[in-house]
């Protein structure tokens, strides 16, 4: 999750309303996906990423690891891609991130993004594409004492997990849509990675359906009931609404003013056009971050809870032919 970003106004924010009336919890019992998520969450917040900062070697590794497991539940590259590993080179960032990559080799990558396909079965509606992502890397070290490493366990190493496992779950049964899995690199820079992804898609923007972008579901978030998620700018779209229709407890984003729809890498496609929203269960907790943004913090048994209601969404909208759109005011300005 971004820490700041360029004051707007938004027509739409005014309008929202936070729907708690109608969400009802999925079932309590476990669906074998917290041991899942625990080996993904340790290896990428684990020290020895240190921290997985923008650009950096360690963040490499952090999408290669992402990449391995896509394979191995049958994701394949998209588009004309050779690999499921995309570097981003500095002609599709600007001057600013690229003055501060630290990245290997020659042709120095900005970032990395990890983006896979599973096919859908459908003839025609394999054509159309569900996109899950979430961002990999996270702040790095800094010169502190004591720990230093910005370990980022919540931000962001559990929307990349919950990515992962969604991958996994979904593989087991193709849906008749194509269902994209992208790890974003380079958010905590301004959303190097999904900018370059949105710039030169392996598919085009057209053909995505929908997209839920995951950030910071490692905790649940006090203010909201047990079970519950949020979607940032719930109003803009009608996908939110259809998707607590179906009584999966999406409810609207609690802090409008925090403006977070503005502040993860659903942003750069929405600006495009696709209907793109992150879903989170951040409650402005004090470690954010910080070095104390740690494995430790992590409640598993909620990111489980989280990891089954994105998985009946994605599910769901993989199969249907429900095509959600912007309402009116709510596409942010490109
Ligand atoms: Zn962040």
């Amino acid at each position: 999750m971004l820490a700041s970003l360029t004051p707007f106004r938004s027509a739409a924010a005014g309008a929202l309303v936070v729907l708690f009336g109608a969400v009802a919890a999925l079932p309590a019992q476990s669906s074998g996906s917290e041991r899942y998520l625990r080996a993904h969450v340790e290896f990428l917040a684990g020290d020895a990423l240190a921290g997985r900062r923008s650009g950096s070697r360690d963040e490499w590794i952090a999408a290669e690891y992402a990449a391995s497991q896509l394979r191995q539940w049958g994701i394949e590259p998209a588009g004309a891609a050779a690999g499921l590993v995309v570097p981003v080179m500095p002609s599709q960032a600007d001057e600013a991130a690229r003055s501060g990559a630290d990245g290997p080799g020659a042709f120095r990558p900005v970032t990395w993004n990890a983006v896979g396909v599973l096919p859908g079965r459908h003839g025609r509606r394999a054509g159309e594409f569900v996109l899950v992502s979430a961002h990999i890397d996270h702040l790095g070290t800094r010169d502190v004492d004591g720990d230093g490493i910005f370990n980022g366990a919540d931000d962001n190493a559990s929307g990349a997990a919950a990515v992962l496992e969604v991958a996994r779950r979904l593989s087991a049964a193709r849906p008749d849509r194509s269902v994209l899995f992208v790890l974003f690199g380079g958010e905590e820079r301004g959303g190097l990675g999904s900018r370059a992804f949105a710039e030169a898609p392996p598919v085009p923007l057209e053909r995505i359906v929908a997209a839920l972008n995951v950030e910071m579901i490692g905790r649940p978030d006090p203010t909201l009931p047990a079970g519950t998620v949020w979607l940032t700018g719930f109003e803009r779209s009608t996908l939110g609404a259809a998707l607590a229709a179906r009584r999966l407890p999406f409810v609207a984003d609690p802090r409008p003013h925090e403006q977070f729809f503005f502040r993860s890498d659903n942003l750069h496609l929405a600006r495009r056009g696709v209907v793109a929203h992150t879903v989170s269960t951040f409650g402005l907790h004090a470690d954010y971050h910080t070095p104390d943004d740690e494995l430790d913090r992590i409640d598993f048994a909620h990111m489980e809870q989280v990891v089954d209601i994105l998985t009946e969404a994605v599910g769901w909208l993989a199969r249907s032919a429900f095509v959600p759109a912007w309402n009116e005011g709510g596409r942010p300005q490109p």
